[in-house]
């Protein structure tokens, strides 16, 4: 790539017959950069992001994302993304090594890498003494944490995750951010939707999509400035507040 950017997304658009759910949204991330990308329900954030990982074609525009053309190579962009859907793919009858494992030859790591990586990953969550538990036994604090370390065990250039931490208590969310920083420290970018507006605050820069289209952009300080606001929640009220698809 010619700059540093992970995401170049142009006049990206999807229609699903008469109805357009994003609309023309242009915008880019650069490198280790934690993009939070907000939006009320329906506002398009899902079916933006499902384009931006090779799982859905843009009806118009289209994006490079990790160095590969969403339209042209979208096995090229799921090879080096990571992804945690909402309704994250955990198996649930299968124990947490096995899920470890089968994830891993998804994403094709290398045979003699996934043991030690594994063990890695066990100790960093803190449940290697869990490891041969089913998935299902586990809170969903817990479950949350092993589907983003599953997300990005082949080490992706940028992982996306579709509200990540929905359900979990403050003290759970705040466990799941610490995860993503040192994923940031390890040179992984992310790109996050979530309701939580305090974790809007965590994020570098913060989009907010109202209506299928990009009803402001920057950094969580820079917004809160431009609309007089003390809190992130106030700046999304006033923005969101306009929007004619709702709850
Ligand atoms: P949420 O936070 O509720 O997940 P969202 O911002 O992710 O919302 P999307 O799921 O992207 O929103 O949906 C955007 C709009 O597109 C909604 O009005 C939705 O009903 C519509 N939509 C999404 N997928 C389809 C589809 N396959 N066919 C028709 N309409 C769809």
């Amino acid at each position: 790539m010619a700059n540093d950017n992970v995401i170049e997304a142009v006049g990206l658009t999807k229609r699903f017959g008469t109805f357009t759910a994003v609309d023309h949204i242009s915008f880019s991330v650069g490198r280790g950069e934690i993009f939070g990308f907000l939006g009320a329900n329906g506002a398009g954030k899902t079916t933006a992001m499902r384009m931006l990982c090779g799982l859905s074609r843009p009806t118009e525009g289209g994006a490079i994302v990790a160095g590969c053309n969403i339209v042209s190579q979208p096995e090229g962009v799921k090879r080096n993304i990571g992804y945690m859907s909402q309704r994250f793919s955990l198996y649930e009858d299968l124990s947490v090594k096995e899920n470890i494992r089968l994830f891993a030859g998804i994403y094709r790591v290398k045979e003699r890498e996934i043991a030690p990586r594994t063990e890695t990953v066990l100790k960093r969550l803190g449940i290697y003494d869990e490891r041969d538990t089913q998935v299902k036994r586990l809170p969903l604090g817990w479950k949350q944490k092993l589907a983003f370390s599953v997300a990005i065990f082949h080490e992706p250039k940028i992982v996306f995750l579709d509200e990540p931490t929905g359900g979990v208590d403050p003290v759970a969310r705040r466990q799941f951010w610490e995860m993503i920083y040192e994923a940031v420290e390890r040179g992984i970018t992310v790109f996050v939707t979530t309701h939580y507006m305090d974790e809007a605050e965590y994020c570098d820069r913060v989009s907010i999509m109202v209506d299928g289209r990009i009803g402001a952009l920057d950094t969580p300080g820079n917004l809160k400035w431009l609309y007089g606001a003390e809190t992130m929640d106030e700046v999304f009220f006033r923005i969101a507040r306009g929007a004619k698809r709702g709850e």
